[in-house]
């Protein structure tokens, strides 16, 4: 399993960035305007490698040459040749070796005949692609867009998010949710030239196949065989309000006992009702306890408190169904009370992604230090993976879980066309 997926700690690391669509995006995200979408795109354009803002990346051909079209002029790489394409001041480059072939602001190709390396600052990663994949100089890095059918990008993350062994209903139902999600946040990067980016502040999305290297440990994954017939056998279907729109779903990895709704998770967005859920109590995250100093914590959240202060950090309001609403900190005279949504971005950001894992925890003063023990792993909105797979393991019916989670909403099949 572990092969082909993220690591237990890349997902971690990657479910805290969660707080990117917080709460500078929300409105635009969760909004009204883009619940009026009732037809199904057929191509989607995936910003990716967004993270990672490269100023270079390579370029490998399969066995095949690839043809690199530039403004005005083709460049071909020959079979297993690699090329780097970098970013000058006045566009893109691309060199093989030491020798400058060719000079553009904009490179198209078949994404399916390239593999494409970028190299952060402690991690190299290799991903393949379907589709075209165009390479733009924006003003200090280069954009990466993947252009690609929808089921080809919803059978791409149903493969990298549930396990080879997954129950074909589990994964019916994730794909059905992933279609509708995607269908709903079209757009949501219109002004940068792209539909969805590939960071979990809209999709996380990693092609069809994808190598991590980090920390001298390598990780990987290829679309499934599975993901792929799931996403041709439910294609067109999503879910769907009372008014046949596109029904705004999210998925997470487990909700602990319960789901909840946007507008309680995200602190903005749309009121719909979450549910109890019993199928998830296996999930390893189904409880979960943290224990951190008190100082550390504090100083996570107010960069100038002093050893000497007194220090409490208590949640301080709760919603009807228990998640946390907000905390009051106090130190010394001073007493803050701080958003959930922004008390786990900022302990994210200064202390990682792995000691607040969801909304649903209570704080416990232990000596020097405060104990977090909390329900669930993610956001709580929508499908619960980890119970969805429990259902389909009990032989529930992708229409079943579907039922479960998304009381409000109806699957049916969407008119196809942008
Ligand atoms: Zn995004
Ligand atoms: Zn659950």
């Amino acid at each position: 399993m572990a092969g082909r997926r993220l690591s237990r700690w890349g997902r971690v690391w990657l479910a805290g960035l969660w707080w990117l669509a917080l709460p500078f995006t929300v409105t635009e995200s969760h909004g009204c305007s883009l619940a009026a979408h009732a037809t199904l795109p057929v191509t989607l354009r995936m910003g990716v490698f967004t993270l990672f803002q490269p100023r270079f990346v390579w370029l490998r051909a399969h066995d095949r040459p690839a043809a690199l079209q530039l403004t005005g002029q083709t460049f071909r790489l020959s079979p297993q040749m690699t090329c780097r394409i970098e970013h000058t001041a006045s566009g893109l480059v691309i060199w093989q070796g030491n020798q400058l072939m060719a000079a553009s602001d904009r490179l198209t190709v078949a994404a399916a005949d390239v593999t494409l390396e970028v190299v952060g600052r402690k991690t190299r990663v290799q991903r393949q692609f379907q589709g075209t994949l165009a390479i733009t100089a924006l003003e200090k890095c280069l954009q990466l867009v993947v252009t690609q059918p929808v089921d080809a990008v919803v059978a791409a993350v149903v493969s990298a998010e549930l396990p080879p062994d997954a129950p074909l209903e589990a994964s019916k139902a994730l794909a059905i949710v992933v279609r509708s999600y995607v269908a709903h946040q079209v757009g949501r990067h219109a002004g940068e030239g792209f539909d969805l980016c590939d960071s979990t502040h809209c999709q996380l999305f990693l092609g069809d196949q994808w190598i991590r290297q980090e920390a001298g440990g390598k990780t990987g994954g290829k679309l499934s065989v599975v993901a792929q017939k799931v996403a041709a056998d439910t294609a067109g279907e999503v879910l769907q309000n009372v008014d046949a729109t596109i029904y705004s779903a999210y998925f997470a990895a487990c909700c602990g006992g319960r789901t909840t709704s946007p507008d309680v998770a995200f602190g903005a967005g749309l009121d719909q009702s979450g549910v109890a859920c019993r199928w998830c109590k296996a999930s390893r995250f189904f409880t979960w306890t943290r224990q951190v100093d008190r100082r550390r914590l504090a100083r996570a959240l107010l960069a100038e408190t002093s050893v000497t202060d007194d220090i409490r950090i208590e949640v301080a309001n709760r919603t009807a169904d228990g998640f946390v609403a907000s905390l009051a900190v106090t130190i010394g005279s001073r007493q803050i009370v701080v958003p959930n949504h922004r008390f786990r971005h900022l302990v994210g950001q200064q202390l990682g992604w792995n000691l607040v894992l969801s909304s649903r925890y209570v704080i416990e003063p232990r000596g020097d230090a405060l104990v977090l023990r909390g329900h669930g792993f993610g956001h709580h909105v929508g499908l619960c993976l980890d119970g969805s797979l429990a259902q389909a393991r009990a032989g529930r019916t992708h229409q079943d879980i579907l039922r479960y989670y998304f009381p409000q909403a109806t699957v049916g099949p969407c008119r196809v066309g942008r």
